[in-house]
């Protein structure tokens, strides 16, 4: 399968000081992974990470969200164009916290990922259940539809995005999925994207909830867990450099 994929997402957190020390230690320490490496950050600090970033390969560049519309008058938005001007690389989509908190539906995720495509982006597409729908026994249900607003809108660049398998009662709470449990909604959704593209293995599909230095060789281990979407780890260089030297 692919080369596994270790994304930061920084959320609504940092300044410009925070930021020069925690890359500054990023770099120092990364060595020559044997994974690809991301930090997606808040839109106005990209143009400060660019910089930051300009002498390393090692290291690529990602927004947290972008403009389901191409350009005009959409006050507040960022577009995939202005992002690519910066030299981002990947956009994270329909993140949990965006669905609930931005109302943002299956079908303007789908959008977005379509956008982030054609302006050369390749978007980080979020699916997860809340507790409820877990407990419920929805979670299949739940990750599958999400996905396949996706799918339906995407068509054959399908094997072009990156998936992220994040379980809401996982984020933020210290309560990570056990490998078996994100394991297993790690095949569904392998399952779905081999459905639709022969190329489905090559899509690498993260988890993210919890991911830490401690348990991340554990769930990178996983036939089907091709990477991590790290949020409160990736905020300290020491804790992210493991979990980067977990992936394998
Ligand atoms: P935590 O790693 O802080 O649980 O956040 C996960 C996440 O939401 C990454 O997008």
């Amino acid at each position: 399968s692919a080369k596994k994929l270790i994304a930061g997402n920084w959320k609504m957190n940092g300044s410009l000081a925070a930021n020069q020390t925690l890359v500054q230690a990023l770099l120092a320490g990364i060595g020559q992974p044997t994974c690809d490496v991301a930090l997606c950050a808040p839109f106005v600090y990209l143009p400060q990470l660019q910089a930051l970033l300009a002498d390393t390969s090692t290291v690529e560049l990602g927004a947290q969200d972008l403009s389901q519309h191409d350009s005009g008058a959409y006050t507040g938005d960022v577009s995939g164009a202005m992002l690519r001007d910066f030299g981002v690389r990947y956009a994270i989509v329909g993140h949990s916290e965006r669905r609930q908190y931005q109302g943002e539906t299956d079908v303007q995720v789908a959008i977005k990922a379509k956008r982030a495509l054609a302006a050369g982006l390749t978007p980080i597409v979020c699916v997860g259940e809340t507790l409820r729908e877990r407990e419920e026994g929805m979670t299949e249900f739940i990750v599958k539809r999400q996905l396949s607003a996706v799918i339906h809108l995407n068509g054959h660049c399908i094997s072009e995005i990156v998936v992220a398998y994040e379980p809401v009662w996982a984020i933020g709470t210290g309560k990570t999925a056990t490998p078996d449990e994100a394991q297993a909604v790690h095949a569904v959704l392998r399952a779905q994207l081999k459905a639709a593209t022969e190329h489905a293995d090559r899509v690498r599909i993260l988890y993210g909830g919890s991911m830490n230095a401690a348990n991340a060789a554990e769930l990178l281990a996983q036939p089907d867990i091709d990477g991590g979407l790290i949020g409160g780890a990736s905020l300290k260089a020491p804790d992210f450099l493991k979990i980067i030297a977990a992936a394998r």
